[in-house]
């Protein structure tokens, strides 16, 4: 009892002290170049410096080794479109009603809206965004064979080269600047989520095409013989190979890290590992001993130690601030048979380190996430059991490079906390798995009682506990003994917390969102 009054206090200070408009914490010397690496559905577990025994990430373990390394790091939601939308515009995504996107979706981002890359902008940042998008472009109606507007350039970003949704969903093609990369004029390109396209293979009419079979969700065209979610025709040459991706992206990474050398720049770059479809490049295929999810993690380690690299060869590490982090929480079985689920549980590989529930879910592995800041002389070493959100990057690196930012957003400046100097976090933060509210406050777990399926196709759980979830993660973080019952103090301090924190956004009923 009396840790969670002390953590509410805590909590109550740092809100009265946490809504800063510029920079009153700036750093010496030069601004530092700024790069969120943010991977997609990477778990807790599946970090070596998290404790992973069964893959070895040590690109990514000498930036949590190295820097601030986060124990308690957050995603606010945990799918890949809200969790994005609040990282990017400082937002609670549910307050805009974000849930995960098909491939032809528009832009969900307002093009007036305030983001993160339109501050860094605003303080003299070139910004780029390379890799998975996942945040609509267009206005509902995208003809790919045009300039596709508004996309990354509205949002705030100078430089694109992204695809436009996830490795799964078509297009499969690469968009620059908001163009298709490698487009060719007689061979136009078009997509459809809702009916195929005469003539075109599909999962279902030519299965003998598919080197990679489907579980559930994957069954409309197919690319290099692999089925995807949504129909696609032409733009054969601008199709991409899935296992160059990661070359593709780190060669663009390169790119742009030399292009702008000489002035501070800001990158996000969305690495598509370890989402479905898993294919990495033959260097890494059977690597890991985990199969293709395995070998995809140690592909984007290796991605992030191109990044490290290239950095160190242009000699601008000393002067440049990394953030790794996921989008949201593992899944095995994500709709196709690539072993993942056997393979790990034959190498005991926890991919939520041991935490409940994963992409989908409400209960903590869902958005409990690998969160580390590396800024090399700068950011002294160190293991912060801060209770710390991705949202709050916007109004931190505001403080720090001197932005402005509003004080209408979700996001807390929380500069000390993120490079490890204060070890004070959020009191609270409202988790969402699509549409579905839960809280997180000191180390309660709060889940109110929704009703629905309890695992979806993916044979992750959901959350859908019935009735009123409370666990202590301190003690319990697998969520194996509900309290609420118990402790129905604690519960009526933490609902009223919930209710004022998502101040009438709540629904206790929402319907199960389609993986479409
Ligand atoms: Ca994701």
């Amino acid at each position: 009892m009396r840790k969670f009054f002390i953590t509410v206090a805590a909590a109550l200070t740092l809100a009265a002290t946490g809504c800063r408009k510029s920079a009153d914490i700036k750093s010496d010397a030069r601004t530092p170049n700024i790069i969120v690496i943010l991977a997609d559905d990477l778990g807790f577990g599946d970090v070596s410096f998290y404790g992973s025994k069964t893959i070895s990430t040590p690109n990514i373990d000498s930036l949590a080794r190295g820097g601030a390394c986060f124990t308690n790091g957050y995603a606010s939601s945990s799918t890949s479109t809200p969790s994005r939308y609040a990282l990017l515009t400082g937002m609670y995504p549910w307050r805009d009603d974000i849930h995960i996107l098909p491939g032809d979706a528009p832009l969900v981002i307002s093009p007036s809206q305030e983001t993160l890359p339109k501050m860094m902008r605003k303080a003299g940042y070139t910004t780029g965004a390379i890799g998975k998008w996942h945040l609509g472009m267009g206005n509902g109606n995208v003809d790919w064979n045009d300039t596709i507007r508004p996309g990354a350039r509205e949002v705030g970003f100078d430089y694109s080269c992204i695809i436009a949704a996830t490795n799964d969903r078509v297009p499969t093609v690469f968009v620059r600047d908001g163009s298709v990369v490698g487009l060719e004029k007689d061979d136009p390109i078009y997509v459809n989520y809702d009916e195929n396209f005469e003539g075109e293979p599909t999962a279902l009419t030519n299965p003998e095409m598919l080197r990679m079979q489907w579980a559930h969700g994957h069954q409309n065209s197919i690319v290099n013989g692999i089925s995807r979610i949504g129909y696609m025709k032409g733009g054969t040459a601008a199709r991409w190979v899935d296992e160059d991706m990661a070359d593709y992206f780190a060669g663009e990474v390169k790119k742009f890290l030399a292009e702008n050398r000489d002035r501070p720049f800001f990158l996000y770059y969305g690495l598509h590992e370890p989402h479905v479809p898993r294919a990495p490049h033959s260097r890494f295929a059977g690597t890991t001993g985990l199969g293709p999810r395995g070998d995809a993690i140690a592909e984007a380690d290796w991605c992030v130690g191109e990044l490290m690299n290239e950095l160190r060869r242009l000699d601008l590490l000393d002067n440049t601030l990394i953030i790794f982090t996921s989008d949201n929480g593992p899944v095995l079985n994500d709709g196709y048979r690539d072993q993942a689920r056997e393979l790990a549980e034959a190498a005991g590989h926890l991919p939520a380190g041991g935490l409940r529930g994963g992409k989908y879910s409400l209960f903590d592995g869902g958005t409990h996430i690998p969160l580390c800041i590396y800024w090399k002389g700068k950011i002294e070493p160190v293991v912060s059991d801060a209770l710390v959100c991705q949202m709050d990057l916007f109004a931190s690196l505001a403080d720090l490079v001197g932005g402005e930012i509003s004080d209408t957003l979700d996001s807390r400046a929380m500069l000390p906390t993120f490079l490890g100097k204060d070890l004070t976090g959020r009191g609270e933060l409202v988790i969402e798995n699509q549409g579905k509210l839960g809280l997180r406050a000191g180390d309660y777990a709060y889940l109110p009682p929704y009703t629905g399926p309890a695992t979806n196709l993916t044979g992750n759980e959901l959350g859908n506990l019935g009735v009123y979830g409370l666990f202590d993660l301190a003690a319990d973080p697998a969520q194996t003994r509900n309290l609420a019952e118990t402790d129905t103090l604690t519960l009526h301090r933490i609902q009223e917390i919930f209710t004022r924190e998502t101040d009438g956004f709540y629904r206790p009923f929402v319907e199960e969102v389609t993986l479409k």
